[in-house]
């Protein structure tokens, strides 16, 4: 009797993928198995029933106990979110004050978020016997598709079934056949393990000291900065690491800040580093996720490499983690769970005890100011690796000289330069399209999105005009579709018409443009960047996308068209971003043993930015830039808190967001949160996007401790509005976009 009570009044806290920032007490019936903290459970919600985790057991209930309802099923037998991972989600939902049940299921693969098996099915890894090795010559001819299979296996070792089978169409019975006669073997392994081949490189005096430190402080939380100037052998660094911690039978966590160079570093770590290696982004299938998920939650998997959700990964045994170009805006998710996936990293490597390097040749003024203030250990990799030398960066003056079509003479001088010599160029535009203004010069009409306060953007290629914030389509007219006169207008240069004009000066070369509208996921990209390498391309046309992190050993020449339109940016970090963007094109050119040349033109050829650009001076932008913001009171010396609300409605994001803070002011009487500030509620800088009305309140703070205290309070003050259901609103902490 007493123990049957004891279990029927077991009380589990769940977490819902609801938008409340609150868990909900289910009873667990003593007829089930009693969950443990990290495993699903299927719950009634309402009239249906939803997939959620359990946080907590027999807690105190929050309502009646007779009122609380009774768990449906324990879907798992062992956490699917083991606790080390848990901690780092809770904590996330705390810090970015996002509903707690959103935060476990970001994290989580879209298989696990219904009640499926944790396990996935592990694909058939087959492998040549020594049998099937003399059977190869035996097979009759007549059995086509055995020796086809044959023949497969012995090319690779081990080989998956999907590679098996591709392109064959009745596979079933001869590879059941081959099996039977044990000419090859099936066993269930993912991931394959793959030996590192002995690397050709030495590392130089500054690399071989920053492995050293990474690897010295194993089992205590250190963070690193390593600042390295673009090629100086960062990625050589990260390797080397990563191979010594792997020997130690600890998992390495690498995120990189985009999909399209996650080919480039599998190439890189399974030469050098070897061993098992998963990979997780957004645009694999929801299996191939499940199962990288699992590898690596199940410790099968030494290396996870992936973008920003990678860091949301389970992890059995976590060693080390890398953050490649760690100042790279796509680390912040800019929607739903904005966490910022550097950020999570840092708190990984602190909740596991282990090392985390933040890598980049311009590292964010944030981790600057950390290792300032004695938080992060700086590693400096001050020089190119093997002797190449840092490109000779030139002004070019646009008001002393015409550019037509967007390309100055001297700029046609070097192109046609590289020509003649056999050499790569790139051409970094930072617009897509082929002009970013359209207009009518009889009538005066402009071509604006009529669901955004924006420009919209000749695509002359597929004839269209696009908005490029809500990617609405209207045709694009001969005649203005005002005064159907036949004056219009396009100005400015989008890599369309770049690529047009580069073509038409010389007809003969290889031009290839290289940005979003012709990138549509990841494999054509990857094809692309081969046959750049494979030096089938001989002038490059494209966007920023160009200029992450990617290792073009023959372009010698970079040209930046357009570089001022970062200037006009309103928020607080443009320059930063600027600099940054320059750097990292910059950075293509004479990565190898030809040196490089970049030129920059500019309207404004004496502003401090672009000079220590052409010096090469990142401490020297770095100081000038952090002193401005301490002036200035912005991050990293005050911590902001974007509040936004949008509707479809013209006065209702606004005037949520003046109610809200009257709240947080009211708040801020009550209790002292020292050093918190609110900013009145404005219209965003777009005020209208995709038909609906954007306002923002931007709240900062002195100290973290007292900013999130306040946050607590005031977010669950504006959760129980009833207006809040009105209007969309977020919380964005630690924004990286003003707008
Ligand atoms: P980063 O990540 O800093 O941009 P990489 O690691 O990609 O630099 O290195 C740039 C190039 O230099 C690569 O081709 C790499 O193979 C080469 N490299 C790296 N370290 C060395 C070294 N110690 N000696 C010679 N070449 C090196
Ligand atoms: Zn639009
Ligand atoms: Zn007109």
């Amino acid at each position: 009797m007493t123990t049957q009570s004891k279990r029927s009044s077991t009380i589990v806290r769940v977490a819902l993928p609801l938008p409340l920032r609150r868990t909900f007490d289910y009873r667990v019936d003593d007829t089930m198995p009693l969950p443990t903290v990290g495993m699903r459970v299927l719950v009634p919600v309402r009239q249906r029933s939803l997939v959620g985790v359990v946080t907590a057991i027999s807690v105190e209930p929050s309502v009646n106990l007779a009122k609380l309802r009774t768990v449906i099923q324990v879907i798992d037998k062992m956490p699917t979110i083991p606790a080390t991972l848990l901690k780092i989600l809770l904590w996330a939902a705390e810090y970015y004050h996002h509903p707690v049940g959103e935060v476990l299921h970001a994290a989580m693969p879209s298989v696990l978020r219904r009640s499926r098996d944790l396990m996935p099915e592990l694909p058939r890894v087959f492998r040549l016997t020594a049998a099937g090795q003399e059977a190869l010559a035996t097979v009759p001819m007549r059995a086509r598709v055995q020796r086809q299979l044959l023949a497969r296996c012995h090319l690779e070792h081990g080989l998956e079934e999907s590679a098996l089978r591709e392109g064959i169409a009745h596979v079933h019975a001869p590879l059941r056949r081959l099996l039977a006669q044990g000419w090859i073997t099936a066993e269930s392994a993912y991931p394959l393990a793959r030996a590192a081949r002995a690397s050709a490189i030495d590392l130089d005096k500054d690399q071989q000291r920053a492995v050293d430190a990474m690897v010295a402080e194993s089992v205590r939380f250190t963070p690193f900065l390593l600042h390295g100037v673009t090629g100086s052998g960062k990625t050589e660094v990260y390797l080397r690491a990563a191979a010594a911690v792997i020997a130690r039978h600890r998992q390495v966590l690498v995120l990189v800040p985009e999909i399209a160079l996650t080919p480039q570093f599998i190439a890189r770590i399974e030469n050098t580093v070897g061993g098992r290696l998963v990979v997780l982004h957004s645009q694999m299938s929801a299996g191939e996720r499940h199962r990288a998920w699992w590898a690596a939650s199940a410790g099968l998997a030494d290396v996870v490499l992936g973008t920003r959700l990678a860091v949301l990964a389970p992890f059995k045994a976590l060693g080390l983690v890398i953050v490649d170009e760690e100042h790279d805006l796509s680390y912040k998710q800019q929607d739903g769970f904005r966490y910022h996936a550097r950020d999570v990293a840092v708190k990984r490597a602190q909740v596991a005890q282990v090392p985390v390097v933040l890598g980049s040749a311009t590292p964010s003024l944030e981790s600057i100011a950390n290792v300032h203030r004695g938080r992060y250990q700086l590693l400096s990799l001050p020089e190119r690796a093997g002797g190449a030398q840092m490109p000779r960066v030139r002004l070019l003056d646009l008001s002393t000289m015409p550019a037509a079509e967007g390309l100055s003479p001297p700029v046609v001088k070097a192109l046609a330069r590289r020509l003649d010599r056999g050499e790569q160029s790139i051409l970094y535009v930072n617009r897509r399209g082929f002009a970013p203004v359209v207009g009518c010069s009889a009538c005066g009409w402009q071509g604006r999105c009529g669901r955004c306060d924006a420009a919209l953007t000749l695509h002359r290629r597929s004839g269209v005009l696009r908005c490029h914030h809500c990617g609405g389509v209207e045709p694009a007219l001969d005649h203005c579709p005002q005064c159907h006169g036949g004056d219009v207008y396009h100005v400015g240069e989008g890599t369309q018409r770049i690529e047009e004009a580069v073509q038409r000066l010389f007809p003969e070369a290889r031009v290839m443009r290289f940005d979003s509208d012709r990138i549509k996921g990841g494999e054509h990209m990857a094809a692309d960047l081969q046959r750049v390498r494979d030096g089938g391309v001989d002038i490059l046309v494209g966007t920023q996308l160009l200029s992450k992190g990617h290792d073009f050993p023959a372009v010698t020449l970079v040209c930046v068209l357009s570089a001022d339109r970062g200037l006009y940016a309103t928020d607080f970090r443009s320059s930063e971003r600027l600099f940054q963007q320059l750097t990292q094109v910059s950075g293509r050119a004479g990565r190898a043993q030809r040196p490089g040349e970049v030129l920059i033109q500019t309207l404004y050829p004496t502003l401090p930015t672009y000079e220590y650009l052409t010096r090469h001076d990142f401490d020297g932008f770095a100081s000038a830039a952090l002193e401005e913001r301490k002036l200035a009171s912005c991050p990293p010396y005050r911590r902001f808190v974007l509040l936004r609300a949008e509707s479809p409605h013209l006065e209702m994001p606004l005037g949520f967001l003046r109610q809200v803070r009257q709240i947080g002011e009211r708040r801020l009487r009550e209790r002292r949160h020292a050093g918190v500030m609110l900013l009145d509620a404005v219209p965003s800088p777009m005020e209208r996007r995709a038909g609906r009305y954007r306002a923002q309140l931007l709240v900062s703070g002195r100290g973290r401790a007292a900013l999130h205290a306040f946050l607590s309070v005031w977010v669950s003050d504006i959760e129980g509005l009833r207006r809040a259901r009105t209007v969309r609103w977020s919380v964005d902490v630690d924004p990286q976009e003003m707008y």
